[in-house]
């Protein structure tokens, strides 16, 4: 695979209200979009960090993913996105090489990407996202 560097790290909240304070008055960065992702049950919040996005995740929805995972092991960072050229073919790429995927096929995203994940069990536990700018 060819990866470029983190694209964004995603950070499961309790309340995406409650999470900004922290990374603009403690931090001093610039929440620059908030935005619902209705198939994945998530509002988000994004801040730019460098050439890496910061992506706060908040569940609009009982069973969304990230309400299931603030139930297991509280809030924190939920995944890692790689910024990769060519997606089909990086998600390619790593399914021969043993990779399990969540996504065979990659999906629009929030923050105009499209995006995949690969499995936690066969990434060193890292839920691994990929993404690429539309
Ligand atoms: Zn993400």
């Amino acid at each position: 695979m060819k990866v470029s560097h983190i694209e964004h790290l995603g950070i499961a909240v309790n309340s995406i209200e409650e999470a900004i304070p922290y990374w603009e008055n403690v931090l001093g960065l610039k929440c620059y979009a908030i935005e619902e992702v209705a198939d994945q049950k998530v509002r988000t919040a994004f801040f730019m960090l460098g050439q890496t996005k910061i992506e706060l995740l908040e569940a609009t929805s009982e069973d969304s993913t990230i309400a299931k995972f603030i139930e297991n092991k509280g809030i924190g960072i939920h995944h890692m996105a790689l910024a990769v050229e060519g997606i089909e073919e990086q998600l390619a790429d790593a399914e021969a090489q043993g990779i399990r995927l969540i996504d065979k096929t990659p999906r629009k995203g929030a923050d105009d990407m499209t995006i995949a994940f690969l499995h936690p069990k066969s990434t060193q536990g890292i839920l691994t996202e990929l993404c690429e700018k539309k």
